[in-house]
């Protein structure tokens, strides 16, 4: 299989050097490390707890799988990889970071995030607390520490021990039959090639989602031909893209702090304004098509965020919208075939039951004669061929095919870490029937170990920083909070955990949620448990269960001494 990987060399003084290291031992060969916290993970998560322990004085160091900072950021390198969360929204709280920083456009591009977190490391220095091109594959609880074996670098000893490794980290590749025969360029889009040249090639684009949408948005304008397999169409809205100038951020640097701190108490890490509480029955029709033309004109997930309270819970509600989104997109495309493929008269998915695409002009790109759509639905691919795919209508030639179809998402990560509980119990076996956690932040018998961006959390139905560093001031002020009460471990306990679980399943029940198959439902990899992995009830009903929890340790377990 011709497999492409991004390599990205960074310089050598960005990376951490063992030599400024105190090494405590050598074991097999092996620097044993210890320290106080051990983070996994190098994106705004990772990030944000290595500044915030680092300034309490803790000794703490991070690992990165990546060779920089940016988390998936770093990896997600493909035409068109651009944030879905407006600026100054996608930041960091942290005033030394955001007062010398502007961002040029609404939604910046994968450049400027990665950018972004050179910036973030000029300005605190992370980086030489840093071990990148570091990967976890086996981590254990002696009793009273964490031993967290490398690939190939060194072994940790600590007593917290702190997973930010991302939701999207493990991607995923379908088994196609015979994939292996393609003689072409594969690649997936979350280790495209820094520099591909795509003039003069056939080009495939498998997966419809958030990824594939950017990706075949972007191709369509580059001198190749671009043929799209989408099983299911993405709901999307329109980007509403433009340029921010430095003077008016300045200006609102005045309010940032308030801004940040709002997006902490709405339902999706968003300040916008809150969601309708009326129904979508107890309007008129010509008040409801002017709500939804207005929050349509905003652009980003205003449309959904700010949209009536009913649209995830009931069908017809859900229905209507779906009926004003066709009506919109279609009006943008000319080809009716195209058309019923991407804005199919029967609705395909329950709006907003899977995370919507944002575009700019994917409407018109798929438009134009380079762009060839394939409808799975109607013809599905029956395997690889050496020469590309073959669908059930016949063989599509191709000179690169990318892979747009996902990730092990949210559990992925951590059941590759080789995490086992105190009685050497792996994650896998406590997860086989679902997953445990309580409060999305730990895992019954893990003892001090702690997780942010992670299953059972708001997580990706959160704007992103919002949700990450509610989780690890959580983690930072439990630890101090340990610290001052002289308590040794701390771990969820299982009682809890199935409380959680079925507390959040049960939430899920009564919307449309369970009824689509999305990776927040685990329902996008074989064999996965079909569950929700992301707590529902909104950002803002999050932190206020953590917090009482944190205030009483309830359903915690606590060992002192
Ligand atoms: P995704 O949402 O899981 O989409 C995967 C796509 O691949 C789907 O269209 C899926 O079809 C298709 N697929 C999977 N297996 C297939 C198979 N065997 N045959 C044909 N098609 C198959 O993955 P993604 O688009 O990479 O996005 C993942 C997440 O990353 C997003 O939901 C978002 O949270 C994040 N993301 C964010 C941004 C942003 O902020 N701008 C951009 C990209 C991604 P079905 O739908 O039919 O299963």
């Amino acid at each position: 299989m011709a497999q492409a990987v991004a390599v990205t060399v960074q310089p050598e003084s960005l990376r951490h050097s063992l030599d400024t290291e105190k090494i405590n031992s050598v074991v097999n060969g092996k620097p044993i490390i210890s320290l106080d916290v051990l983070i996994v993970g190098g994106g705004y998560g990772g990030v944000y707890a290595l500044h915030r322990f680092r300034k309490l004085g803790f000794k703490v160091k991070a690992v990165e799988a990546g060779s920089f900072f940016g988390g998936t950021w770093h990896w997600n390198r493909y035409p068109g990889a651009r944030v879905d969360s407006e600026s100054p929204l996608y930041s960091l709280s942290i005033p030394e970071v955001y007062q010398s920083w502007t961002w040029s456009v609404r939604f910046p591009d994968h450049r400027e995030i990665r950018r972004y977190f050179r910036h973030v490391d000029d300005v605190l220095g992370l980086s030489r607390d840093t071990y990148f091109d570091t990967i976890v594959v086996k981590a254990r609880w002696d009793g009273d520490m964490w031993t967290v074996e490398t690939l190939a670098g060194p072994t940790f000893r600590c007593k917290y021990f702190v997973s930010a490794s991302g939701s999207s980290y493990k991607r995923y590749t379908p088994k196609f039959n015979n994939i292996t025969a393609y003689k072409g360029l594969l690649v997936h889009s979350a280790s495209f090639p820094d520099a591909l040249d795509v003039r003069g090639k056939r080009v495939a684009v498998v997966g419809n989602g958030s990824t594939g949408v950017q990706i075949v948005q972007d191709l369509a304008k580059e001198d190749c031909q671009v043929t799209s397999f989408i099983r299911t169409p993405a709901i999307t809205f329109p980007l509403k893209q433009r340029k921010l100038t430095i003077e008016e951020q300045e200006d609102q640097k005045n309010f940032y702090d308030h801004l940040f701190k709002v997006a902490k108490t709405t339902p999706a890490g968003f300040p916008y304004n809150l969601p309708l509480t009326q129904s979508i029955w107890d309007v008129s029709e010509e008040r409801r098509e002017a709500l939804f033309e207005y929050l349509w004109s905003r652009g980003g997930f205003v449309f959904h965020l700010s949209n009536f309270r009913d649209l995830v819970t009931d069908e017809k509600a859900n229905a209507l919208v779906y009926d004003f989104w066709r009506r919109k997109v279609r009006e943008r495309i000319k080809d009716p075939v195209k058309a019923d493929i991407v804005a199919p008269q029967k609705q395909a998915v329950f709006f907003g039951t899977k995370r919507s695409a944002l575009e700019q002009d994917y409407f018109e790109m798929i438009d134009r004669p380079n762009v060839q759509l394939v409808n799975l639905k109607e013809t599905p691919i029956l395997q690889f061929h050496e020469k590309g795919i073959e669908t059930t209508k016949g063989l599509h030639e191709f000179d690169i095919v990318i892979l747009a179809t996902g990730f092990d998402a949210l559990t992925g990560s951590l059941l590759d870490m080789g995490l086992s509980d105190r009685h050497g119990i792996p994650l896998s076996q406590i997860w086989k029937e679902g997953v445990l956690t309580h409060l999305g932040l730990m895992i019954p018998g893990l003892p001090n170990f702690f997780m942010s961006y992670s299953p059972q959390a708001p997580t990706s139905l959160s704007n992103g920083p919002p949700i990450i560093e509610y989780q690890i001031d959580w983690i930072v002020q439990a630890i101090t909070k340990m610290q001052v009460e002289g308590i040794n471990a701390v771990e969820g306990t299982m009682k809890a955990a199935r409380q959680w679980r079925e507390d959040l399943q049960a939430a899920n029940e009564k919307t449309l949620l369970p009824r689509t198959n999305s990776w927040w439902m685990g329902a996008n990899i074989p064999g996965k448990v079909r569950e929700q992995l992301i707590y529902i009830q909104g950002l803002d009903q999050y932190i206020r269960e953590c917090d009482e929890a944190l205030k009483t340790w309830g359903g915690f377990e606590l060992h002192k001494g």
